[in-house]
């Protein structure tokens, strides 16, 4: 084995530690009863059998949970009284609660999730223009600790982790407040169609949590979201962008925003530990990356700073031959932030270089800026009280 690949695996072994400091709590409430929410097929299979029943009760769990999105075992048509009555003895079917519930003038909609140990997260549905359809922005840290300089988030400490339960949890307190299960009658709609991992926190930097929340979220007798339509967004987590890629196969978001180490030094901080080259070349290696499903670039553009045409070229050359498009985001302000958005016309020549080379790169508009809820500007509303 290279040492290069001894190395990737000791840093991803050093992440992997790291995430367990930030741990969240365990899901077992004050009362002793255990949140079925966030177990994996094999751990609500063994919490089954350890209370006695057969494998199949598993099955007709998941079904319930996921597939149904019950919140009580007396909904559960098919199992007996007395047993749904045992059941709710020692099992609760949890969600986060809703502590604030916010809807912009353009229909996006945050919610502010707080968890047992009063920590709190933001999530965002940003419904589609055009379509029945929208995504689901899921946080996976309660803040962050790699204080992007163009990010909110970035300004809020990191308190801790996310569990699989709280990250499959914000995804199904959505749908409970869209009334997106299915009805007896039949299927409803999928308003919630896509998943977008661009929420508070690393994704990478809680891999293990956010790798079985998607699992449980991909699993076919259940939520059933194909991980065509879930985005992984990292800010360059080099290690751990193979595992998920082989793990998860779900589609890549790199949070890119600058073309020179100098500058991406500045404003992603982690950059100084894998700069961009080992980024691109992380992409390059990026397994489920094709021309249908191609890497998705987000470049904020901040005027006067990474705006320019010759960024504009070096962009197009970094990527060169990668299965990609760029995300233009114009910069979205938030309280105490010292960046201004790029102007139209800047925006205007960036796009047209980059499409020029054959990659689309849509300038993003933004979404839910009067609720704080667009790209950049989430934090938990605890931190902003606290200033
Ligand atoms: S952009 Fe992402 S990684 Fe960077 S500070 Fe914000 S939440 Fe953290």
């Amino acid at each position: 084995m290279s040492v290069t690949l001894d190395l990737t695996a000791a840093e991803r072994e050093r992440i992997l530690a790291k995430a367990a400091h930030f741990s969240p709590p365990p899901h077992i409430l004050p009362d002793g009863r255990r949140d079925l929410v966030g177990l994996s097929r094999e751990e609500l299979l063994a919490e089954v059998e350890a209370f006695g029943e057969k494998p199949f009760r598993a099955k007709q769990l998941w079904h319930w949970i996921y597939h149904q999105g019950v919140r009580e075992f007396s909904a559960m048509s098919n199992i007996a009284k007395p047993l749904q009555e045992k059941l709710a003895e020692r099992f609760v079917i949890g969600r986060p609660d809703v502590a604030t519930d916010q809807l912009s003038k353009d229909e996006t909609r945050k919610f502010l999730f707080r968890f047992r140990d009063h920590e709190a997260v933001e999530t965002v549905y940003i419904p589609d223009r055009q379509e029945d359809r929208g995504a689901v922005c899921l946080s996976s840290q309660v803040g962050c600790t790699l204080s992007c300089r163009f990010c909110h988030t970035g300004t809020q400490r990191l308190a801790r982790n996310l569990s699989a339960a709280e990250i499959v949890g914000q995804f199904m307190a959505a749908r409970d407040a869209y009334g997106e299960w299915p009805s007896p009658k039949g299927e409803t709609p999928r308003l919630l169609s896509t998943i977008v991992l661009m929420g508070m926190g690393e994704p990478l930097y809680n891999y293990e949590n956010v790798a079985k929340a998607m699992k449980i979220i991909m699993d076919g007798e259940g939520i059933a979201l194909s991980r065509r339509r879930i985005t992984l967004s990292t800010s360059g987590v080099v290690p751990m962008m193979d595992r998920a890629g082989d793990e998860l196969g779900v589609n890549l978001a790199v949070s890119l925003h600058a073309v020179t180490d100098e500058l991406r030094d500045e404003l992603v901080p982690l950059n100084r530990k894998y700069p961009i080259k080992e980024l691109i070349a992380a992409c390059r290696r990026y397994p489920s990356a094709s021309n249908a499903r191609r890497i998705t670039f987000e470049y904020i553009m901040l005027k006067g700073l990474n705006d320019s045409e010759a960024d504009a070229r070096e962009l197009v050359r970094l990527i060169a031959g990668l299965p990609a498009k760029v995300n233009l985001i114009p910069f979205n302000p938030w309280p105490g932030s010292n960046y201004e958005p790029s102007t139209p016309e800047a925006l205007r020549k960036f796009a047209a270089i980059v499409m020029q080379a054959g990659y689309a790169s849509p300038i993003r508009t933004p979404r839910g800026q009067d609720i704080l809820a667009a790209c950049g500007q989430l934090k938990s509303a605890v931190e902003q009280a606290a200033g």
